[in-house]
């Protein structure tokens, strides 16, 4: 089990954000994905709810939704998971694109 470095609550494990204060939780480095949706793609809420049951959060800024991990293995399982999140499931044959950006966190 994960606790949070700030205030101490217990975290999830897969948790980019604590839920009690909003530190970062976990890795050194964080994965950034932008999605782009067209006219008639999915419902981004929709894309919203996929992209949290991988375990990314929605974040303010550049990108829509962010991610940290520890280790390159990790990196690969997730870009894995992520892929598949976004072809398969409910968004099949959506209009979405995505882009990966991994930036070290200080
Ligand atoms: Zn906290």
């Amino acid at each position: 089990m994960a606790y949070c470095d700030n205030c101490g609550q217990e975290v999830k494990e897969q948790a980019s954000f604590c839920e009690n204060c909003g530190q970062e939780i976990g890795g050194k480095m964080k994965l950034y994905v932008k999605v782009y949706f067209t006219p008639g793609g999915p419902d981004p809420l929709k894309v919203a709810e996929e992209m949290e049951d991988i375990g990314f959060e929605a974040v303010i800024g550049e990108y829509d939704f962010a991610r940290s991990f520890g280790d390159l293995s990790e990196y690969g399982k997730i870009v894995k998971q992520l892929k598949k999140t976004l072809r398969g499931r409910s968004l099949e044959g959506s209009g979405i694109y995505f882009r990966l950006n991994t930036l070290k966190t200080s």
